[in-house]
């Protein structure tokens, strides 16, 4: 009698669009059970019947990465649903304001401190512990080159990915004794809805900047995951890999 194995779990937060959803579709390609997070269900349920219709394993899960209660039973579901995840994705990301360090607005800042920071630590706060258990976990947390440089019009966004890329090293050394990795990726800029959001003209600006004279794709970083997650990635720990075209080769 064949023995069926349990295909591993994939949490992918932001996957509703953008990067997110290409790494879902990448992770559901290459075996994994993908679990989609972010707030707005319906476009989770539609990747999720596209996924499912390729013959892959996938389920919704919609929640504010940035309500700790609303993640907690979200996630509560998720366990009793599909299990403990092996690998983890914190994508889901806001960017702007785009303005001085001296015009972001109280609200501003703690709005996307609240997403891009405490969202992420609210998934690895319930992961952690339940990888240590099953003795492996792989986490990606997708921050920035504005993770590793500064920018100007960007000091919140620098901010929070700049501890986004402190955060993934601690847990990488904090963790690493259990076989659990927890790496930053740092993408330039990728072509998705917030990226259009840019104006024009600093689009075209940016272009002249890159060596690779194009953005990226979303399919581009999501390769960079996989790889990450899988069996190839798992001697690297506490790395931010860098993925921008050549942009920060000269900044
Ligand atoms: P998009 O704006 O296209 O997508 C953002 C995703 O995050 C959506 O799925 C959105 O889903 C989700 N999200 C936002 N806020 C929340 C929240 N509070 N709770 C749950 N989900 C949320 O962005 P990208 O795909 O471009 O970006 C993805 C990540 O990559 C971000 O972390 C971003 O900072 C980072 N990045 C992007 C770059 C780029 O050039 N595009 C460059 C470098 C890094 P929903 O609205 O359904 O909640």
């Amino acid at each position: 009698m064949q023995t069926q194995t349990k295909a591993p779990v994939a949490v992918v937060t932001g996957a509703s669009r953008g990067i997110g959803a290409a790494i879902a579709t990448e992770l559901a390609r290459n075996g994994f059970e993908v679990a989609l997070l972010s707030r707005d269900g319906n476009a989770l349920e539609q990747l999720q019947q596209q996924l499912l219709k390729a013959g892959g394993r996938a389920w919704s899960f919609p929640c504010d990465v940035a309500n700790r209660d609303d993640v907690t039973a979200a996630l509560g579901r998720l366990e009793a649903k599909v299990g403990v995840p092996r690998v983890l994705v914190n994508n889901a990301g806001m960017g702007g304001p785009f303005h001085r360090a001296d015009e972001v607005s109280v609200t501003e800042w703690d709005q996307l401190f609240g997403v891009n920071v405490d969202g992420v630590r609210n998934l690895c706060q319930w992961a952690l512990p339940r990888m240590k258990a099953e003795g492996s976990g792989r986490i990606v947390n997708i921050a920035s080159i504005m993770g590793l440089f500064g920018g100007a019009q960007s000091s919140t966004y620098a901010a929070t990915k700049h501890a986004l890329v402190g955060y993934s090293k601690a847990i990488a050394a904090e963790w690493g004794a259990y076989g659990i990795t927890c790496n930053a990726v740092c993408p330039g800029y990728i072509e998705t809805e917030m990226l259009a959001k840019a104006p024009a003209a600093s689009r075209q600006r940016l272009l002249e900047r890159i060596p690779a004279v194009r953005f990226g794709t979303p399919e581009e970083v999501a390769g960079l995951v996989a790889f990450l997650v899988g069996p190839a990635g798992g001697y690297v720990n506490g790395s931010a890999l860098v993925m921008d075209g050549g942009l920060s080769s000269h900044l």
